[in-house]
């Protein structure tokens, strides 16, 4: 029976790929990708040759209906996104969530995601955690920042390089300058690098040096 197969592809190490991936991927009748031309590179390296079509942020509202159509009409499809686990502050949960109300077999294969390598690696406690993906931009920034101040279980945020510096600042206002933290830049590529240190300390860092690169932010729980 066709199903929809959500497939999580490398964060950066192309050896990261899983055997059932390569896979899945190659008996899909389409692969939907968020950026044809990014997964074409992948699919290419694998020697993999199946259809795509583009499912990102700006189409999936007009499209989940279709695509779950043709799924029933017994097309196999593979959702990716351009890196890691696709639904994971990516496209793909509104395909999912129609899927599994259309009583469509949906899987999902565990493989490539940023958060939990940075979660180990940040050393800091990991038996419970919260993941926020990327803060809001403006509107709910600072309200979603108060409440995550008094959050007891470790925090992480996935954040872009040149708004860094920023958000450390604004941490450092939220959560106080000695609160314990760590920031996961290029996981899995030839930069690779994690810091751990307070807030205030990990700004000092990087305003010594330059943020470069993709980044995850883990922040210690609060403690009473
Ligand atoms: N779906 C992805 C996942 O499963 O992790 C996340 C996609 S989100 C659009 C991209 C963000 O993930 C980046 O801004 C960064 O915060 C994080 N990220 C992705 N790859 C990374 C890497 N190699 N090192 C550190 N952070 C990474």
């Amino acid at each position: 029976m066709a199903k929809l197969a959500v497939i999580p592809t490398p964060i950066g190490n192309l050896e990261d790929i899983t055997l059932r991936a390569i896979r899945l991927l190659r008996e899909a009748d389409l692969i939907l990708a968020e950026d044809t031309r990014t997964t074409g590179v992948l699919l290419k390296h694998f020697g993999i040759n199946v259809r795509m079509e583009s499912h990102h942020k700006f189409n999936e509202h007009q499209t989940v209906q279709k695509i779950a159509a043709r799924i029933i009409g017994g097309e196999s499809v593979a959702l990716v996104s351009d890196a890691g686990t696709p639904a994971i502050s990516d496209p793909g949960f509104l395909l999912v969530r129609e899927c599994i109300r259309m009583g469509i077999n949906v899987e999902c294969l565990p493989g490539p995601t940023a958060f939990i390598p940075a979660l180990v690696l940040s050393g800091l406690p990991n038996d419970r955690f919260c993941f926020e993906g990327f803060l809001p931009l403006k509107k709910g920034r600072q309200t979603r920042m108060k409440l995550l101040a008094v959050e007891e279980r470790t925090i992480i945020l996935y954040e872009s390089p040149h708004r860094l510096r920023k958000t450390l600042e604004q941490l450092i206002e939220h959560f106080g300058a000695d609160r314990q933290a760590s920031v996961s830049r290029e996981l899995t590529k030839l930069y690779e690098e994690t810091t751990r240190a307070s807030l205030a300390e990990l700004l000092q860092y990087f305003q010594n040096k330059e943020p470069k690169g993709e980044i995850v932010i883990i922040i210690n729980g609060y403690k009473l």
